[in-house]
């Protein structure tokens, strides 16, 4: 059975992927622990491939990254790929971000997930990206899922992602649809 690396040091990351690769004839692992690879890309999808072809390289199998992030347009698409360094904790990022909006009435933004698969040859065998469009409230709403959920109303459902049960949070957010993206495009390489 093809191996594929999962490119991430995040055990919660590898969890998730490993339940939605579970259908797949694939054995997934995680990365060799320790190992980290800096992202130096400026979009999403950069960063992704960056650390897919680094953890592809390294292993001798194919590798599967993904990069994702919040871009508000008011602030030129800031934090953006910054997204996870924009402040040291979730509450801080939070806070962060309203007061930049604080004066702000345009408050439109998008989540973007970039997942890319990587063989050892460094053949980028896979590229898509999800998107989610929404706008950034003025303050938090609901208990649910992590980092800026709390802040950011979906497009069309008057709920933040933190109002929304995860099934729901599935079917709208932009990991979701990435990987619904990457997976018939997976199944066919496994079968080819
Ligand atoms: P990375 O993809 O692990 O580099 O992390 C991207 C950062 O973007 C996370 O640490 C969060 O701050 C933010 N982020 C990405 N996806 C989501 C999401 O679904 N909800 C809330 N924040 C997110």
């Amino acid at each position: 059975m093809r191996t594929l690396v999962i490119a991430s040091g995040n055990a919660g990351k590898i969890r998730e992927f490993q339940g939605l690769l579970q259908h797949l004839p694939l054995n997934v692992q995680a990365q060799p622990q320790g190992f980290d690879v800096e992202e130096t890309g400026s979009t999403f999808a950069a960063n992704a491939r960056i650390k897919a072809t680094a953890v592809a390289a390294m292993t001798g199998s194919w590798a599967l990254a993904d990069d994702s992030g919040l871009s508000v347009n008011a602030l030129g698409g800031a934090p953006g790929v910054h997204s996870a360094r924009y402040a040291p904790t979730d509450p801080e990022r939070i806070e962060k971000l309203l007061g930049a909006l604080s004066n702000a009435s345009e408050r439109d933004a998008q989540f973007c997930a970039a997942l890319c698969v990587v063989s050892p040859d460094g053949s980028v065998l896979i590229e898509v990206e999800g998107h989610c469009d929404g706008w950034i409230t003025t303050t938090p709403r609901g208990d649910c899922g992590f980092g800026y959920d709390p802040i950011f109303e979906v497009s069309g459902t008057g709920l933040t992602f933190a109002q929304m049960p995860l099934t729901e949070k599935k079917s709208h957010g932009h990991r979701g649809k990435a990987f619904a993206l990457l997976e018939p495009q997976l199944r066919d390489l496994l079968s080819a």
